[in-house]
């Protein structure tokens, strides 16, 4: 039985009571004989920088380099506000996306049919959308340079980003957009701004050379990233998957998120190159949502979005496709069943808590093993 190192850190806030609820997921796929789950548990964020004064210590950086899979919870807080900027618990997941240069982020937007109320769109727009948001994370305007505010000579203030892109980077963004679609539907749609940007006449050149050479078979469309927005919340299910630059992503990926729902069913993966020797990729996996303090310590976060996340550890790290779609249908099985999280109850409704949430889901998944 293939064996996987995983490397846990539930970070501040509600980030450990949702990290506890993976534990037991991955102790029963264990348990079936999918595959042994070595895990090891250590301190990112607001938690690091008590225990250390550093939100992440460089003993902690040398488990993830060496993991197969991180998978992190959450940080951050009100008690943390006055920490040196430096430290602060934030720095602790930057320096992670940076170590391990996670240049792609994976958002899935998966609409459960039971939820499909939750949307503030129609039934019918929402229903059944399942589409795949790649952001590229490392370049863009938000590194590029210069990056400064001057003062001119009449005093006025010049703000300056610079939006910068390479043809390498394009093109290992692209492949990872390909190389999902090969596995789902079979279709990209690549968005940028080609008609005022020259990075997007760029982007958009790349793009269309990488599928032409390298992915004949994929359908490859190319929107204006405003019309991509636009597309989004019109009819959302045309798409499959969706790459795109820093910026845009940052925004299509968030519109994407809130067609589905509550933050706290949210997964998400941010993945590096793939090594030359094996062919694995460095990767992180994580909730969208924050470390959530105004209900940290009650028990009652919702764990979805955290096991979610463990789902995609499972799918994109450890090639375990089969116990991720497993994962994925124990989820849908207690959603159907009507059992909800506060987050996601409609109003006045029973809801329950993190850990009878997980204990269901753990429930659902034996059931399936
Ligand atoms: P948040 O995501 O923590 O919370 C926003 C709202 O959503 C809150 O009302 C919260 O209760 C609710 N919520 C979030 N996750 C939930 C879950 N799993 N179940 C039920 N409800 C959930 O965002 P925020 O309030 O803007 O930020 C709080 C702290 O988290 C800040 O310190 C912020 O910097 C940090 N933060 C960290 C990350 C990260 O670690 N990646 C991401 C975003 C925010």
């Amino acid at each position: 039985m293939a064996s996987f190192n995983l490397l846990l850190l539930p970070g501040d806030g509600i980030g450990p009571e949702v990290m506890a609820e993976v534990k037991k997921v991955a102790d029963v796929l264990g348990k079936a004989g999918l595959g042994t789950f070595e895990t090891e548990t250590d301190l990112v964020g607001g938690a690091a920088y008590d225990a250390h004064g550093k939100a992440v210590a460089d003993s902690t950086m040398q488990l993830a380099l060496a993991a197969d899979a991180v998978l992190f919870g959450a940080v951050g807080g009100p008690k943390w506000a006055k920490v040196p900027y430096e430290h602060r618990p934030e720095a602790g997941l930057l320096r992670l996306r940076k170590d391990l240069a996670l240049f792609a982020n994976l958002r899935p937007a998966v609409c459960y049919p039971a939820l499909a109320e939750a949307s503030s769109l129609k039934r019918e727009v929402i229903e059944g959308l399942d589409i795949m948001i790649v952001r590229e994370l490392t370049g863009g305007v938000y590194f590029g340079e210069p990056k400064e505010v001057v003062t001119l000579e009449n005093g006025q203030k010049r703000a300056v980003d610079t939006q910068v892109y390479t043809t390498h980077e394009i093109e290992r963004i692209a492949r990872v957009a390909f190389d999902l679609a090969k596995v789902r539907r079979k279709k990209v749609t690549s968005t940028e701004k080609h008609n005022v940007m020259r990075s997007g006449v760029l982007w958009k050149e790349v793009v269309t050379r990488i599928g032409a050479e390298e992915y004949p078979d994929i359908e490859l469309e190319h929107h204006l990233a405003d019309a991509c927005g636009m597309q989004l919340v019109r009819w959302p299910k045309q798409y499959d998957v969706i790459v795109c630059d820093n910026l845009f992503g940052d925004m299509l990926s968030d519109v994407a998120a809130m067609l589905t729902g509550s933050l706290g069913m949210l997964p998400s993966a941010s993945l590096g190159a793939p090594d030359a020797a094996t062919g694995k990729r460095k990767s992180l996996y994580e909730p969208v949502h924050g470390s959530a303090p105004d209900i940290a310590g009650q028990g009652l976060a919702n764990p979805i979005a955290m096991i979610g996340s463990f789902g995609m550890a499972l799918r994109y790290s450890l090639g375990l496709g089969q116990a991720a779609d497993l994962v994925d249908a124990a989820i849908a099985d207690v959603l159907a069943s009507g059992m909800r999280t506060r987050d996601i109850a409609a109003k006045g409704a029973n809801a329950v808590g993190t850990t009878e949430m997980g204990d269901a889901i753990v429930a659902a998944l034996r059931k399936r093993l």
